[in-house]
């Protein structure tokens, strides 16, 4: 999730402690650009055990990023705490940024993964094919990652998963505009690669009732996504916690020790 997000600031600290109130056990802050890493990991120093950053450039930042701005990145890689880079990809559906930078700041992310040890937190969207050809291109210095907020074809599904990639799911899947065929994929995903996130502020569930009048996600509604996965993955919501729980905190190599027993989804959510 995007913690660090403006639209977080009148009130964060409520966020999180709200996240707390509905059992979500641990937040991974993903950091967008190098002014992002750096305040990510300023809040994670906050809430030591309950928070993780990630450090990296989104593929919208591209054409902005500056040489400095590699250096903060390259250093905040090597910190406990950031258990991830990113996030990095292709976007080419909206043009925040020219293709070939995104390309440039994506290959020099992959390096950096495979230097510091740390797993991929991907974005992609409208640019399969090139995505796809760069992380083949790793060939076995492939660093694992997780493709985020998955909302793609079966197609894509099948190459990633043959990549070794997990799959990241949002609320997208409440959507019934545009992710009811996610329903459809969910039992292709194993669930030893399945996780789950809110990509807040954006992608506030469909579903969620009654919604929050700011029209903004927050962590305090993932289990609102995990209870529908679990209804249509014929779970309890309880066993797939303990699942994606289990998974994330193995993908991103976070201590469990230390960490609450897995969140209990509940149908019901607080009223941010
Ligand atoms: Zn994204």
């Amino acid at each position: 999730m995007n913690l660090t997000h403006p639209r977080f600031d009148p009130d964060r600290d409520n966020v999180i402690a709200r996240a707390q109130a509905s059992h979500v056990i641990h937040l991974i802050a993903t950091a967008c650009h190098a002014a992002g890493t750096q305040d990510g990991y300023a809040l994670m120093q906050r809430f030591p055990g309950f928070i993780s950053v990630t450090a990296g450039i989104h593929p919208h930042e591209a054409s902005h990023a500056e040489s400095g701005d590699w250096e903060i990145i390259r250093e905040y890689s090597r910190k406990p705490g950031v258990v991830a880079i990113g996030e990095c990809g292709l976007d080419y559906f909206r043009h925040f940024s020219d293709p070939k930078d995104q390309r440039v700041v994506f290959e020099n992310q992959l390096l950096l993964a495979g230097e510091s040890g740390k797993p991929l937190f991907l974005h992609e969207r409208d640019a399969h094919t090139d995505f796809l050809a760069m992380l083949r291109a790793c060939g076995k210095t492939r660093p694992k990652g997780v493709l985020h907020c998955f909302t793609g074809s079966q197609d894509e599904l099948e190459h990633y998963l043959e990549l070794g990639l997990w799959i990241g799911l949002t609320g997208w899947i409440t959507d019934e505009r545009r992710g009811n065929h996610l329903l459809a994929l969910l039992h292709q995903i194993p669930l030893t690669r399945l996780l789950l996130e809110t990509d807040a502020p954006y992608l506030l569930p469909r579903t969620l009732a009654p919604k929050p009048r700011n029209g903004r996600n927050e962590p305090a509604f993932l289990p609102h996504i995990g209870s529908l996965i679990a209804r249509h993955l014929n779970m309890s919501p309880e066993e797939l916690a303990r699942i994606v729980c289990d998974n994330t905190l193995d993908f991103f190599g976070i201590d469990p020790i230390d960490q609450p027993s897995p969140s209990i989804f509940h149908a019901e959510t607080p009223s941010p």
